[in-house]
């Protein structure tokens, strides 16, 4: 058996899938209980009363190509969020295995951990040094029952982004006992996008991406798990069947259009030129301690009176995010950076305190 085989759940490597309805083109379809008429006010392609394809086969190949990627190398999912769970449920028995996560960072990965009945080790990431990746931490809190390393960069919600060679570094570290996740949710706001050439140096690494952040499709619920395509196959064989929207589908692949890479990449570059004015900003206001270097779409702020800053952006009609009870935030709220006109607002509204 293959090491990585070896890490999934027995359940999952011994799983045989349900087995659906075929397509053949030009056919009758006879055989899926679909109901024969179009439902009121449905301009789709091919018809919302018909199931979509079993696996959006198009769509992956549009992905793949974006990414840079094979097809087998890339698995669609509904939002990144659920290619954590598929992560989690493929490689980890309840009350048997664990995961490890560097907070502060993204709550889901220990939501979804919880739900699974998977264990949770925590491996802080060191504030004295810019949040930066505890390498040895995670060396020495690694145990027989950890499968799954999750890491974030740029990390939700700090900003920060892990070195590459750290990375690399935990994928050697961990081969042959687990998988190094990096969710890369928001990498096209970052200074390098996040190599999906390292997938070709180590097979226990998982890349996650999504269409929710920088490509402004957040309400399609698009994203993917970039891995080798042996980790392809297993997290499939937990995806019902049917499972991607004809909608959804449809809209990914109209933004996925080659044609617009030049309209996704100047808008990134919108948001990073006004991150550096907003941190600009921020820092000069007497209501802000610091803000933390970002290379995604969002700054955390550190403010004297974090309560008092929260009331003045809502007093200004605008809703900011409040980490300052959670552990490694305290003080903190996080911002997302809008469009211009909508940092204008919150600036103004910061500057009534
Ligand atoms: N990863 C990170 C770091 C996030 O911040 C988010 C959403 N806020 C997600 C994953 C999930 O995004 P989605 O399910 O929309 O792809």
């Amino acid at each position: 058996m293959s090491t990585i085989l070896g890490l999934a759940r027995p359940e999952i490597r011994n799983l045989r899938p349900y087995r659906a309805a075929q397509y053949a083109a030009g056919s009758l379809r006879l055989n899926a209980n679909e109901t024969p008429w179009r439902p009121p006010g449905d301009t789709s392609a091919g018809g919302l009363n018909r199931y979509p394809e079993i696996r959006p086969v198009t769509l992956t190949r549009s992905l793949a190509d974006h990414y840079g990627l094979a097809t087998e190398q890339l698995l669609v999912t509904r939002g990144s969020s659920e290619a954590i769970d598929l992560l989690v449920r493929c490689f980890c028995s309840a009350g048997q295995n664990d995961i490890v996560i560097c907070p502060p960072t993204f709550g889901m990965y220990e939501v979804y951990a919880h739900i699974q009945g998977a264990g949770i080790v925590e491996v802080p990431l060191l504030k004295d040094d810019g949040f930066a990746l505890d390498v040895d931490g995670i060396k020495a809190g690694w145990t027989d029952r950890c499968r799954l390393l999750f890491l974030c960069s740029p990390n939700n919600p700090t900003g920060n982004c892990i070195e590459s060679s750290q990375i690399e570094e935990l994928c050697q570290f961990l081969d042959g006992r687990g998988l190094v996740i990096v969710d890369a949710a928001y990498a096209e706001f970052a200074d390098e996008d996040t190599a999906a050439e390292i997938l070709n140096r180590h097979k226990n690494i998982v890349i996650l991406r999504t269409l929710s952040k920088a490509l402004g499709l957040a309400g399609i619920r698009c994203g993917a798990a970039l891995a080798s395509p042996q980790i392809v196959e297993l997290l499939g064989r937990i995806l019902p069947p049917y499972a991607y929207p004809t909608p959804s589908q449809d809209a990914a692949l109209a933004c996925l259009d080659p044609d617009f890479r030049g309209e996704l990449e100047e808008r990134a570059e919108t948001i990073r030129a006004e991150r550096g004015r907003l941190t600009g900003a921020l820092q000069r206001l007497p209501a802000v301690i610091r803000v933390w270097p970002s290379e995604a779409n969002f700054l955390l702020v550190e403010a004297a009176d974090p309560a008092a800053m929260m009331a003045a952006a809502r007093q200004g009609g605008v809703l900011i995010r409040d980490l300052s009870k959670n552990p490694g935030t305290e003080g903190c709220l996080r911002i997302t950076i809008g469009e211009p006109a909508n940092n204008d607002q919150l600036l103004a509204a910061l500057g009534t305190l």
